[in-house]
């Protein structure tokens, strides 16, 4: 049965961020058929409503205002359930974000709706869409279906794709006027931390880095290997606590969920919860020196050798590519 689905789009800087793509192909799973509205909250974002029409949206509405700015829950909020009570939509998909974490609980309760959150992939074929998402710290999957009423959906980045880009692709954009009022939070000043190069969350390639990358310094030769292949460097927990690097590159359960093509883990145990963040990786290469090491069982390549050799060579290698 065809359903309306809304799709909250993402920006950062201006820019429309992949996972905002993504959500726009799995609600076009969920509306089997139906009418896939893509709705953008900001101010001064107009410029890229035309992408997420390129990328399958066929309506695109619009919530502009000067305190819609930078994201907050109560401004955000109020913009969403406005475009909700305008369409009345079965269902709504936004991206398993620290942006999607925060809304869709909040406003699955403010409408006693439901929630299926950290969604991997849906199966759509012709019944209800069955939701698949990781349980247990990525050690199980379950599959959820809806039964009826409004339900939110929150989409893992990077592991449902995006449709085909369709420049030229019509699609009607309006806009909603929301009085936005009574914000307990204000955000002043964004002070972002200098980082150089690629996003961790939308790195194609990762290579990450453990606790036996030793110090800080251990890190260069990653770093090396990671700017050489077009990707950022990540580590572990042990890593992080240690003080060889910024809690921002922390991957796994308390850290980053992510999903490149291609992971190579320098150094890495493979605890589970590790593996909760980056099990998913498309292809995933281990360099450790301990053949038992956990992170061989889900390594599709292990290299059993010193990261302080191995890492060298393949710098050595992609070099000569
Ligand atoms: P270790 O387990 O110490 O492993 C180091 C590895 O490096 C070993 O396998 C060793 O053989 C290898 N090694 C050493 N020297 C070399 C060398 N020269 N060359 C090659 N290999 C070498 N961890 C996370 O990563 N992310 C999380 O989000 C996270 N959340 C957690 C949440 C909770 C509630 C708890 C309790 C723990 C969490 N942890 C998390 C910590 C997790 O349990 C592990 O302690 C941590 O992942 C271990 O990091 P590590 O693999 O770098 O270190």
């Amino acid at each position: 049965m065809s359903k309306k689905v809304l799709v909250l789009a993402e920006t950062r800087e201006g820019s429309l961020r992949n996972v905002s793509f993504e959500a726009i192909a799995a609600g076009k799973m969920i509306a089997d058929g139906g009418e896939v509205i893509s709705v953008l909250i900001g101010n001064g974002i107009t410029d890229v409503v035309n992408e997420l029409v390129a990328y399958g949206a066929d309506r695109v509405i619009t919530v502009e205002d000067a305190k819609l700015e930078q994201y907050s829950s109560d401004g955000f909020s109020q913009a969403l359930l406005a475009v909700i009570e305008q369409e009345n939509p079965e269902g709504i998909v936004m991206g398993h974000t620290s942006l999607g974490k925060d809304l869709s609980p909040k406003l699955a309760s403010r409408l006693n709706s439901g929630l299926v959150s950290d969604v991997t992939a849906i199966e759509a074929d012709g019944d209800s869409p069955k939701f698949i998402r990781p349980i247990y710290s990525g050690k199980a999957f379950e599959k959820k279906v809806i039964k009826d009423g409004l339900t939110f959906i929150t989409i893992r980045p990077n592991n449902i794709p995006a449709l085909e880009k369709e420049d030229g692709r019509s699609g009607d954009v309006s806009s909603v006027s929301v009085d936005i009022t009574d914000l307990r939070t204000i955000i002043k000043e964004v002070v972002r931390k200098a980082t150089d190069g690629v996003d961790l969350s939308e790195a194609k390639v990762i290579v990450a880095g453990g606790r036996g990358v030793k110090s800080e310094d251990g890190f260069k030769p990653l770093k090396e290997l990671a700017d050489l292949l077009g990707g950022a460097v990540g580590a572990s927990r042990g890593a992080c606590d240690a003080d060889y690097c910024d809690y921002s590159l922390q991957i796994g359960q308390t850290g980053k969920v992510v999903t490149p093509d291609l992971y190579i883990a320098c150094g890495i145990s493979g605890a589970i919860q590790h593996m909760a963040g980056m099990s998913n990786s498309k292809v995933i290469v281990a360099i450790n020196k301990d053949p038992e090491a956990n992170i061989f069982k889900v390594a599709d390549y292990g290299i059993v050798g010193d990261l302080f050799d191995v890492v060298p060579l393949l710098i050595e290698e992609f070099k000569k590519v």
